[in-house]
């Protein structure tokens, strides 16, 4: 039997990302906020690290590119064929 542990954020997993999102969330300078663990602000540089988040208020928010470099993101490999 499996028995549930809270588990610290520090050590969740990435959050999926599609490709699409990836590219958007880039191209439009969207930052990811790595404690509400979602696509939050603009106006964030790919590189960007310990932006305030425009949800929560913590400096927590993360280039898109840096977010995949420290694994906050992953980019789910499912195509998504949208038509
Ligand atoms: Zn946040």
């Amino acid at each position: 039997m499996d028995a549930l542990e809270h588990t610290p954020d520090a050590v969740a997993k990435p959050v999926q990302v599609s490709v699409a999102e990836y590219f958007r969330a880039s191209g439009s300078y969207q930052g990811f906020c790595i404690n509400c663990r979602e696509i939050t602000n603009s106006g964030v540089e790919p590189d960007a690290r310990r932006y305030e988040c425009e949800v929560c208020g913590e400096r927590m928010v993360y280039g898109i590119e840096e977010a995949l470099l420290m694994g906050a993101i992953e980019i789910a490999a499912d195509e998504e064929e949208v038509g």
